[in-house]
């Protein structure tokens, strides 16, 4: 399978593709033609290490990733994905059961072990590269933690200073070793732009052989569509009937992922995508614009993105045309009034305990007309557990909420971090002679 640049230009491995994570005309890449899948494929697939091999094998076929594919899924997707049923009709997808409790551990664990293996093989890229990469709050944690401790690799986690919970923030800063962390004076917005500006300087991406982690690699995103594969396969092969399912969305990584899973031919129905107040979504799909905005700072923070970039694919994938992508999703805007009201409506009615992005899941779901809810088998995702926002969940529960076991391991460990100002400048200062100390 060759990719190409949303933008255009010559098609590149995929190997190519997920150590450059961008195309060097600043587009993002997409395979040049989407495989196609039938649940018959499936056939024998049970496990999610199993469907995950099955439905990749096709985007990897005759690269050096396709012998080991199996190998690395097993490796990467360790960790249990389970559905819960809610109530009738209703049943959420628990992405939060890996290593930094949120669903980025799924992408950034099989991009490390993609990784390593094309670094092992020697003929796309010679180590050491430096993985750059910004998070809004979880991407950085899964990041590190995969990658932690892998030879040849160099992790530079960018996050916005004040805008990532305390948990967030010692998961970004606890690992010391091969991974540095830096506090940049702005926000998420800031930290992807000066990521963009560093990986658009030929002489900064040549000399630390700068590679991306961010949602917009498609070693991240591909791995995500298996649970949407898993899960609607499971229900189809019980029920005969397809899945819908809410997003939580920010970069629309997440989402993306899901939009792929069901032009490749899982039996996937309905996607809504809820965005908290940074609507730049909404407003796409209301008017047909695309007018990226300024970050406005929420509860559900991983979420705060004004120029959710993983929008430039699904663009692309509708022939740039809005009413086209009206017909792939649909969007609804949650405010953070709303987040803690769902917060606490949910734990009252059926005892769940939700961290502020799943709760606009749970809001937009319960926003939607009664007849789709009632013709409609639908799974809201959460992407993250509710104790990694502790400092927002707890009060409005009046509850302690038990941290998951890495998660209580993690915060045991020292953090330490360096702020920088949103300048190239002070960055390439960071990157500097290889250790960004000194
Ligand atoms: C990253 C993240 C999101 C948003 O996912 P995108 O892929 O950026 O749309 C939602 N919830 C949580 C907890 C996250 O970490």
């Amino acid at each position: 399978m060759e990719y190409r640049s949303t933008r255009g230009g010559p098609p590149v491995t995929v190997e190519q593709a997920i150590m450059s994570g961008t195309a060097a005309d600043g587009g993002l890449y997409v395979p040049c033609a989407l495989p196609a899948l039938s649940v018959a494929d499936f056939t024998g697939c049970e496990s999610f290490a199993e469907v995950a091999a099955r439905f990749l094998r096709p985007f990897l076929a005759a690269s050096s990733l396709e012998e080991p594919l199996a190998a690395i899924c097993r490796e990467a997707l360790d960790f249990p994905i389970p559905l819960r049923p809610v109530e009738s009709g209703l049943s959420v997808l628990e992405l939060f059961h890996g290593p930094t409790a949120a669903f980025k551990d799924v992408g950034a664990r099989f991009l490390a072990a993609a990784m390593s293996r094309i670094l092992q093989d020697g003929r796309h890229a010679r180590p050491p590269v430096t993985i750059l990469v910004a998070t809004s709050g979880d991407t950085g944690g899964a990041v590190a933690a995969a990658f932690h401790g892998r030879p040849g690799l160099r992790v530079v986690v960018l996050f916005p200073e004040g805008r990532v919970s305390p948990r967030q923030q010692h998961q970004l800063t606890c690992w010391g070793g091969n991974v540095t962390s830096l506090a940049v004076r702005g926000e998420f917005d800031d930290c992807q732009r000066l990521v963009k500006a560093a990986f658009a300087s030929a002489a900064l991406a040549r000399s630390h052989r700068l590679c991306s982690a961010n949602s917009i690699n498609v070693g991240r995103l591909l791995p995500q569509a298996a649970y949407y594969a898993r899960t609607s396969l499971d229900h189809f092969r019980q029920t005969g009937q397809r899945t819908s399912f809410v997003i939580p969305t920010g970069n629309l990584g997440n989402a993306f992922a899901c939009i792929w899973a069901r032009h490749v031919g899982l039996p996937i129905d309905r996607i809504v995508l809820a965005t908290n107040a940074n609507t730049t979504v909404e407003d796409y799909l209301a008017t047909g614009q695309w007018l990226p905005r300024p970050t406005v700072a929420t509860l559900a923070s991983a979420m705060d993105v004004g120029n959710p970039s993983n929008m430039e694919r699904l663009r692309n994938l509708c022939g740039d045309d809005a009413a086209r992508v009206r017909e792939e999703v649909n969007a609804v805007a949650v405010s953070d009034d709303e987040i803690r009201a769902t917060i606490q409506d949910e734990y009252r009615r059926n005892g769940s305990v939700i961290c502020p992005h799943t709760a606009t899941g749970f809001f937009a779901y319960r926003r939607l007309p009664a007849v789709e809810r009632a013709h409609r088998h639908w799974v809201v995702v959460a992407t993250a557990h509710a104790a990694k926002f502790d400092t927002i969940v707890e009060p409005l529960l009046g509850a302690t909420i038990k941290p998951p076991a890495e998660l209580a391991r993690l915060l045991r460990l020292p953090a330490r971090f360096e702020t920088i100002q949103p300048s190239l400048e002070e960055l390439a200062a960071w990157l500097g002679d290889g250790t960004g100390h000194g």
